[in-house]
């Protein structure tokens, strides 16, 4: 074991970040330590990933970072798949409609086209009463507390060190004089965390309501100015559906309310009335706090004494499984580039 890398976080981003490293910097797994206050397997409101639904959806902006990050995710996933063992991963493909009360932007959809499988705009007679564009296509499927532990585990395998630490401040990351970069990929612990505490994150909170659903195996979106209402089936869940939701900012209760549970069933299935083919199955209602920032992801790179290195690697809000192996993709890349000129000035 070594700490030559730490990686502070073990979210999804922090995984992907981890990953990214071992696969695309060619760091040695045994060089890798993550260090976190929560890992895979706990529960937590302060640790977002478990909590997610989660897709590849329409739900992040359409500024180009957001559709490299989204795009670079998207036609790698299949990667990570194959290296943890198949779908049975907690990762798998499942058909998509999205629709829309108003116009997506359309450079986002120019990109989804390029790479997205079996992309389709819907023509306007098939859109329900409201809807003033839709599109289908094929999308990648999460079950994400299944995905995050095999994930975790597959690095574990390979040499990667997963500790549990509360961090107070971020130079406590440096876990001995080995240690030379540290990755902060603390989510919604940037709000707090000494060393960074970025007054840009704040929290977007979600409530979701997870029911046995079998029969329902496509995902369906439905984006409007105040609310998203979708449903995500769960692959390799025994044919568990999560049905949502809300896009709170600035709400921070991991607190779950009736009315919101009733509001989202009602809508859900409204959407999809196919759901009530079958008695309504509630295992659970959860909500979580995605880690929104204003300015979109920090991923940025900062040197500290004796040429130490921090890289930011947070702020994934609503798409960290969807965006956020692109986001780690940056992140190491800034890595590269910084040794390479450290290399050169030799
Ligand atoms: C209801 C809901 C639905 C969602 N659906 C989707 C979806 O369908 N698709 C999608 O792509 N995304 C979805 N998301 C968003 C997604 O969950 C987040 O973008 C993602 O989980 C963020 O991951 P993260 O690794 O940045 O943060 P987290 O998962 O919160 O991980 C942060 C890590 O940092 C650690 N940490 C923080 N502070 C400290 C400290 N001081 N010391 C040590 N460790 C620390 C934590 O313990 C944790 O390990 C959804 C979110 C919610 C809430």
């Amino acid at each position: 074991m070594s700490d030559t890398y730490v990686v502070v976080g073990a979210g999804i981003v922090g995984l992907y970040t981890a990953y990214s490293l071992v696969y695309e910097a060619g760091v040695s797994p045994k060089d890798i330590t993550i260090a976190a206050a929560h890992i895979p397997g706990d529960q937590s409101i302060n640790y977002t990933s478990p909590w997610a639904g989660g897709n590849f959806s329409c739900i992040s902006p359409g500024d180009k970072k957001s559709l490299s990050y989204d795009r670079y995710t998207y036609t790698h996933l299949s990667e990570i798949q194959k290296r943890l063992g198949g779908p049975s991963c907690g990762l798998d493909m499942r058909p998509a409609t999205d629709y829309f009360h108003k116009y997506p932007p359309a450079k986002k959809m120019e990109s989804l086209k390029e790479y997205v499988k079996d992309f389709r705009i819907l023509e306007k007679s098939a859109l329900p009463k409201g809807i003033v564009f839709g599109i289908s296509y094929t999308t990648w499927n999460f079950n994400c507390p299944l995905f995050l532990q095999n994930l975790a585990s597959f690095l574990e395998k390979l040499g990667v060190t997963i500790i549990k630490k509360k961090l107070e401040h971020l130079s406590q990351a440096f876990l001995s004089p080995n240690t030379k970069v540290v990755f902060n990929c603390t989510g919604i612990g940037a709000i707090t965390l000494g060393g960074v505490k970025d007054t840009n994150v704040y929290p977007t909170r979600g409530q979701v309501v997870v029911i046995k659903a079998p029969h329902i195996q496509f995902n369906m979106c439905l984006w409007s100015n105040e609310s998203a209402t979708y449903i995500i089936p769960r692959p390799n869940s025994n044919g568990e559906l999560v049905m949502g939701g809300f896009l709170q900012k600035g709400i921070s209760t991991g607190d779950t309310f009736k009315h919101e549970t009733e509001d989202i069933i009602k809508r859900a299935t409204k959407m999809a009335p196919q759901i009530l083919d079958r008695p309504l199955d509630v295992v659970r209602v959860a909500a979580g706090l995605r880690p929104s920032r204003h300015g979109g992801p920090r991923i940025e790179l900062e040197e500290v004494e004796d040429g130490k290195l921090v890289i930011h690697n947070y702020g994934a809000s609503g798409y960290g499984y969807q965006g956020g192996w692109g986001m780690a993709h940056d992140a190491v890349r800034l890595l590269i580039k910084a040794q390479r000129a450290s290399q050169a000035s030799l």
